[in-house]
């Protein structure tokens, strides 16, 4: 589920209306729209006038079709066991009830909060657990001071409140009283859920998809950047909701939503808890306009999910053309990851998510691109030159301070700028000199041996597409143009899992004669790895429709795509695929491909999967032919055509019309393509014997020994 409006609610557990002029320790309320960097703000003195606020946005959204997050920075829950002992249910939501039963809270903020702390801890055994009221209050079953309580058996902290900064939930008074802002924020919410019914969530309590959701938030989880993002002399409450609201705006629809879902049902959970840097980097993008990210539009940044109907097959079709399949994949897929920007030095191999420009140009000033001499072209002719030397050198990383007169000479060394007055460098092995004076043969060409200023890259000028998957020289480029970050894709997740009965896990585990140790896991997941991608161990699952799901479960929260081996048919022990239609949505393609079976593509709770052939060999070709393009485009990096070479075959081979073949292959050393001797698929053994794969056209070929064929080495296709 998307939000597409973002709301932060600063809260107050004041007793008295906030000043006029707007202040802080006050109600401040921002309002994002999903994608944009615009935040709307508003200060409210009394709890009464922000939650009518919200309630009617909350009311105009719904109307609109909008789908609302509102974040407040009050604890939802208590600590374990605090629910039942005080309304007989563990259920949080209960409490909110029995709470909002006893509280009053007047339009001017008036209330008795400390009258219903006092009145709960009279639930609880000895003193507490709530503490802190001001000394007029002379109730004694509310202490003071935090260490006067005892014996009342509650925890100190909710699991969540171990954050740094957080405070215990029954603190009532002075500094970070959350207590109190708790006591009277779940009331006026309460009072919320009553009004919007069914159409109102709070999470992580309740789960299912409303048009306005509510959590709780902690600004302070993100407190240094919010501190280097906030304007100059801006309210802090203010800057919190703004910088939160324009963060979680930036975040991927699902991220956000599974976000949500985190925590524990009955303590409640602050929302994005373990995803700070996440957190954090949402929001320096949100208003961070410093290049390389200064062209990308800020919609990069959270990729839309795939629609679940995407590798639907047009009815009818029974067997797909490998070219077919391949275009229909093309079209369905688009890139899923978000981007984190790094220090260029650790790029390699991640796809860069935007257009780069020269910071500066290479190189950045005119220099020498040889050892020799230095002069003015426009002072010499044709015949002997003899040019007197100035004293001194130009060399790299020691500039010549002084101009060379006309008709002088300077010694120069490859890389010194040219200093004032020389354009024409003479190389060093056709000159003769005695220390004073360098002769050399004219006419010298001009500008002969130097480098132009910027003749390798200008500034300004594209230096690195969005897209490139970043090898070694993009480093140097990147890095020789002043370019110290770059604004990467995170690496694709891709979880690996076997399926059948008769597999074992591993070759460390005993295998009865009936039994076959895995091996498609290691290879796709090397596969994975080789192609930049986090590879994802999901395991082996026997044929069992419960555990196969489980597991799609568990690679749906862990992966951005899933591989499968094995089952993938349409026959009885084809589990996977009897899973998929079932549960997910299948598209089982046919294609004309050998080898290679169907190739099961569904999604899986918004997850793409790939349920590829069971046989090691087909497993392997249907993952360089469609799991490989697929992968890169989902990655960011496009769609990849393996780059093959025209070779004389050293076979003889006759093939009938009506599907593609690929066959195991490697190169002689006179340059031809010899094939496998066995074409069975499940020789593993040729796999590993071979460099490439031979590919054989849809239609009929008759291949002899010398037949141009194409071979596609294996590192054509990113194995390692
Ligand atoms: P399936 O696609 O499940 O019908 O499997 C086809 C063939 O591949 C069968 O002979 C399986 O035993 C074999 N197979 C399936 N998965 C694996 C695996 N992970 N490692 C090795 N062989 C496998
Ligand atoms: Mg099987």
């Amino acid at each position: 589920m998307s939000f597409d409006t973002i709301v932060v609610v600063d809260w107050s557990g004041a007793s008295s209306p906030s000043p006029v002029k707007p202040s802080k320790d006050a109600i401040w309320i921002g309002v994002a729209r999903r994608g944009t960097a615009e935040v709307e703000t508003s200060y409210h003195r009394t709890r009464h006038d922000a939650t009518e606020t919200l309630a009617m946005l909350f009311e105009a959204e719904r109307a609109a079709g909008r789908r609302v997050l509102a974040g407040f920075d009050f604890p939802f829950g208590y600590p374990r066991g605090f629910a039942e002992a005080v309304s007989g249910e563990a259920d949080p939501l209960t409490l909110w009830r029995a709470l909002s039963d006893r509280i009053e809270d007047a339009p001017d903020n008036a209330n008795n909060r400390f009258a219903v702390a006092a009145g709960l801890n009279d639930v609880f055994p000895g003193i507490g657990p709530f503490w802190g009221c001001p000394d007029n209050l002379g109730d004694p079953r509310l202490p003071s001071k935090g260490t006067l309580r005892h014996g009342h058996g509650m925890t100190e902290r909710r699991a969540c409140d171990r954050t740094k900064g957080a405070q215990p939930v029954w603190k009532l008074f002075t500094t970070g009283s959350v207590g109190s802002q708790a006591l009277l924020g779940i009331a006026r919410l309460q009072a919320l859920r009553h009004r919007f019914g069914p159409d109102l969530a709070v999470r992580p309590f309740e789960r299912h998809d409303a048009p306005i959701t509510l959590v709780e938030l902690f600004p302070s989880l993100i407190a240094p950047t919010v501190e280097a993002l906030a304007e100059e002399n801006e309210i802090k409450d203010r800057a919190q909701v703004r910088i939160l609201a324009a963060a979680l705006a930036q975040l991927a629809p699902r991220q956000l939503d599974a976000m949500t879902r985190e925590g524990d049902a009955e303590e409640g959970w602050i929302l994005g808890l373990g995803h700070e840097t996440l957190l954090e980097s949402a929001a320096r993008a949100a208003f961070a306009t410093p290049d390389p990210l200064e062209d990308m539009p800020k919609t990069d940044l959270m990729p839309p999910r795939l629609r679940d109907d995407c590798f639907a097959m047009p009815q009818g079709v029974s067997w797909v053309p490998v070219d077919d399949a391949l275009a229909k994949l093309h079209d369905a897929l688009h890139p899923v990851t978000g981007l984190e920007i790094l220090p260029t030095a650790r790029t390699a191999g991640r796809v860069l998510a935007a257009d780069v420009t020269a910071k500066r140009s290479n190189p950045p000033m005119p220099n020498s691109a040889v050892d020799g001499y230095g002069f003015a072209h426009g002072a010499t002719g044709t015949g002997v030159q003899r040019l007197p030397l100035v004293a001194g050198r130009a060399a790299a990383g020691q500039p010549y301070p002084h101009a060379v007169p006309p008709g002088h000479a300077i010694r120069i060394l490859t890389g010194a700028i040219l200093p004032e007055g020389v354009d024409t460098v003479v190389l060093e092995e056709d000159t003769n000199t005695d220390a004073t004076t360098v002769v050399f043969d004219g006419p010298a060409k001009p500008r002969a041996n130097t480098r132009k200023d910027g003749e390798d890259v200008a500034a300004g000028a594209p230096a690195l597409p969005k897209g490139r998957r970043l090898r070694a020289p993009d480093l140097a480029l990147a890095s020789a143009l002043g370019i110290g970050e770059l604004p990467v894709h995170r690496p694709l997740r891709v979880g690996v899992v076997s399926t059948g009965d008769e597999i074992v896990a591993a070759p460390d585990r005993p295998a009865a004669p009936h039994q076959i140790w895995d091996a498609n896991r290691p290879m796709l997941l090397a596969l994975a790895s080789g192609w930049h991608c986090e590879a994802v161990d999901l395991g082996h699952v026997p044929d069992d429709p419960e555990q196969i799901a489980a597991r799609l479960d568990e690679g749906a929260r862990k992966a951005d795509v899933i591989l499968t081996s094995g089952g993938a048919s349409a026959g009885d022990e084809d589990h996977v695929s009897a899973l998929l239609r079932q549960r997910g949505t299948l598209s089982s393609w046919r294609i004309a491909l050998k080898p290679g079976r169907p190739l099961a593509l569904a999604m899986w709770e918004g997850t793409p999967v790939f349920g590829l052939p069971g046989n090691p060999v087909a497993a392997l070709v249907c993952a360089l032919i469609f799991a490989r393009p697929a992968l890169s485009l989902m990655a960011g990096a496009g769609w990849t055509v393996p780059q093959g070479f025209t070779v004389p075959a050293a076979f003889s081979k006759r093939k009938k019309p009506g599907r593609r073949e690929y066959l195991r292959a490697r190169l002689t050393e006179d340059g031809h393509a010899e094939v496998f001797a066995s074409e069975g698929s499940g020789r593993i053994s040729g796999l590993s014997w071979a460099d490439g794969l031979v590919e054989l056209p849809d239609e009929a070929v008759e291949v002899t020994p010398g037949t141009p064929v194409r071979y596609i080495p294996y590192a054509s296709f990113g194995l390692i």
